[in-house]
């Protein structure tokens, strides 16, 4: 069967950083949709204009234009790929829709939601704190990752620069947005009996965890 899991949580608490990690030892394809957001607004893709404003006041982007991004990404395949989603659903309808587009596909069922969990005051910290370069997109922070200079990229030589939605004011904002939304998509794959609560303060850890509990359902799976 073809597994879908997804990486959930606050804004900060680490799920770019875990997916990527990974996808270093493990088959699943990462698909961020704030990622492909980002990209649709600096291509000045259609997609980015519709999603700009929402994306600069740390408002959610409406559920029409993010499924047709997710449909349009795993319509190019390929087929056999095990997917990762971060950052997505973040609403009940939107987790609804995946449901519809698993179905629709011979997908099956969402196997395992990591629930990233953090305090609060060190997601707002590392957001404050997070400079992404321009080139290559590597990501710092300018107290717990900094560069060799400040400034600038240590991989490429681009310019460091703090995304638009990392100030405070939007940082609380997406936080808020986050709080409102999560207990019913908690919910809803609690009772799928799919959410596993992961303790995401140390990411090394973190990601021992999350394939503590992959391995343990690819044996399930292997003696069924
Ligand atoms: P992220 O990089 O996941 O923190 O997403 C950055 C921004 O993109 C969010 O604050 C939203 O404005 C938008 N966004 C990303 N994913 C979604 C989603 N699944 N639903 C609605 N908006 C999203």
């Amino acid at each position: 069967m073809l597994e879908t899991i997804i990486l959930l949580g606050a804004p900060g608490s680490g799920k770019g950083t875990i997916a990527e990690e990974l996808t270093n030892v493990t088959e699943y394809i990462h698909v961020s949709t704030g990622d492909m957001l980002r990209e649709a607004v600096k291509a000045e893709h259609e997609v980015g204009l519709k999603a700009k404003k929402y994306m600069d006041e740390g408002e959610l982007v409406p559920d029409d234009v993010i499924m047709e991004i997710v449909r349009e990404r795993l319509d190019r395949g390929p087929d056999e790929a095990h997917y990762m989603f971060d950052g997505f659903p973040r609403t009940i309808e939107q987790a609804q829709l995946l449901d519809a587009v698993l179905t629709r596909d011979g997908r099956g069922r969402v196997a395992h939601v990591f629930l990233l969990e953090v305090p609060e005051e060190v997601v707002v910290d590392r957001l404050e704190g997070r400079r992404v370069c321009r080139g290559c997109g590597a990501v710092y922070h300018v107290r717990n990752i900094p560069p060799e200079k400040e400034g600038v990229c240590d991989e490429c030589g681009g310019e460091l620069y703090q995304r638009k939605d990392d100030d405070k004011n939007t940082v609380l904002n997406r936080l808020d947005v986050f709080r409102k939304q999560a207990e019913e998509l908690i919910n809803y794959y609690d009772g799928q009996g799919v959410l596993r609560r992961i303790d995401a303060l140390d990411r090394e850890k973190t990601v021992q965890a999350i394939l503590a509990v992959l391995n343990d359902s690819t044996e399930t799976h292997d003696q069924d």
